[in-house]
């Protein structure tokens, strides 16, 4: 470990990240969660601007461990757009990681009634309601065959805080994680939060952005300690077949990695794809697997902020401990609206389901029909990944953009809709589509882009 830091600044950005500063600007939200934090007003003129310490010598204002988190490019591109919209213009979006549906009516009510009852005014275990663990241990059985038992699950704020607290639980510094690339945008920055290296996997259109056993071993190094998964997966809408992933879990047992496998658009699956869990079809991985889940996609309660893990028991106890000093318990009323959730049957999710799986087809079909535009079908979660690689470098509206985010800015600044570039994703020269927004707006959408690049030069 290191160089003084006496006098020394922040590191400069990673690439992404200042890839992203220049499209979206220095006043972009700091994080996921940031719409609210871009309207306030800047407090200081040159918010990392070093400052002197008590003996004279200078440090930087923010660590530089938190100094050097990435932004979310995702939530940013929504919160620029949702200002705009706020604004008066007609903007579509197509940046947001969530359902457009409203949380189911029976689900609300527990929330309601869990506000009455006292007993959810004290603090409650930091694990989780054991209601809720009990529940979410029986759901999990039930959905995806997995054995498992209230023990073995700690309940998060959110699937994004059992990523991040697996993480913490299982890296010491330098020990690196196999990420198949384009990944979901938190990962990596829980993964260096962590004091983890995370190491790219990339994957292509050609292969429909699955990344097999192959390319894995290529980038297995002795600190290798984790494989990350994600099925389907966010931002690609890949599903991996089960002999796939069967295969890439039996080739972690052998290496002795861990795995650590996202599950959390399970129910979000089209056509003939089928979501398998990893320690279900390789029982002898349980031991050293983490699985991620949560209510946020499936019952359309992202804002409630439940999720979980699923892991062996002394994971399970460090990450309590760890939650326990930074959180205690989630929100009672938001655990007591995730138990009505899991106990109350899937028929919303499959209503959902069926309105997705029409705007995917549209969304790919329209997506298709620009010349040069490479789509790949997504077969889960709700995100098309398109190619845009042969588009850049060409003359559009007196610009010539090169990266994706170039075109994403360009496309936001010409035709008011709104894209998340491939750079936040680990990937340039790819756009991310949600299609979680009505029906009539993602033809609007997505005919604006059409006429847009139809004019490339
Ligand atoms: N995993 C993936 C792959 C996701 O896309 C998301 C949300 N965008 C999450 C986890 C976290 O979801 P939440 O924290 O809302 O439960």
């Amino acid at each position: 470990m290191g160089k003084p830091i006496k006098g020394s600044l922040p590191p400069p950005s990673r690439v992404y990240g200042s890839a992203l500063q220049r499209v979206h600007g220095p006043d972009r939200p700091p994080c996921e969660h940031s719409g609210m934090a871009s309207a306030e007003p800047a407090r200081t003129a040159h918010p990392t601007a070093p400052l002197p310490g008590p003996d004279g010598t200078v440090r930087s204002r923010v660590s530089r461990r938190v100094g050097s988190i990435a932004p979310s490019a995702t939530l940013a591109v929504d919160a620029r757009a949702k200002a705009l919209k706020a604004a008066g213009r007609p903007v579509i979006g197509f940046g947001a990681g969530e359902p457009d549906f409203a949380t189911p009516e029976h689900i609300v009510e527990a929330a309601v009634a869990a506000c009455k009852e006292p007993r959810f005014h004290r603090y409650t275990p930091a694990a989780g309601l054991p209601e809720l663990r009990e529940a979410i241990a029986a759901a999990t059985q039930r959905n995806s065959g997995l054995a498992c038992t209230a023990a073995d699950v700690l309940v998060t704020n959110g699937g994004k805080q059992a990523v991040y607290e697996a993480m913490a639980a299982l890296l010491d510094p330098g020990d690196e994680v196999l990420l198949p690339t384009p990944y979901w945008t938190t990962y990596p920055e829980t993964i260096r939060l962590a004091g983890g290296v995370p190491v790219d996997v990339v994957t292509e259109e050609s292969t429909g952005y699955l990344a097999s056993v192959e390319q894995f071993a290529a980038h297995l190094t002795p600190r290798t300690k984790i494989l990350l998964f994600c099925s389907p997966c966010n931002p690609t809408g890949a599903v991996y077949p089960p002999d796939q992933v069967a295969e890439i879990g039996r080739w972690a047992l052998e290496q002795g990695l861990w795995v650590v496998t996202d599950e959390i658009y399970e129910h979000l699956v089209y056509g003939d794809a089928q979501h398998v869990s990893m320690p279900v079809v390789v029982p002898e991985l349980a031991e050293r697997c983490v699985v991620v889940n949560g209510v946020a996609k499936t019952f359309a309660m992202t804002g409630w902020r439940v999720g979980w893990m699923i892991a062996p028991r002394d994971v399970v106890s460090a990450a309590t401990n760890l939650h326990s000093h930074s959180t205690s318990n989630v929100a009672n009323v938001s655990q007591a609206a995730a138990l009505a959730a899991l106990t109350g049957g899937l028929d919303d999710v499959v209503t959902m389901r069926v309105a997705f799986d029409r705007r995917r087809q549209l969304m790919v079909s329209m997506l298709r029909e620009i010349p040069g535009v490479a789509c790949p079908e997504p077969h889960g979660a709700f995100y098309a990944y398109p190619c845009v690689r042969t588009l850049l470098g060409r003359e559009l509206r007196g610009r010539r953009p090169t990266t994706s985010a170039e075109l994403a800015t360009l496309i936001l600044d010409e035709v008011e809709v709104a894209v998340v570039p491939g750079e936040a994703f680990g990937t340039d020269g790819y756009l991310r589509l949600s299609y979680a927004l009505a029906d009539d707006d993602l033809v609007e959408g997505i005919t604006r882009i059409q006429g847009l690049l139809s004019e490339l030069g």
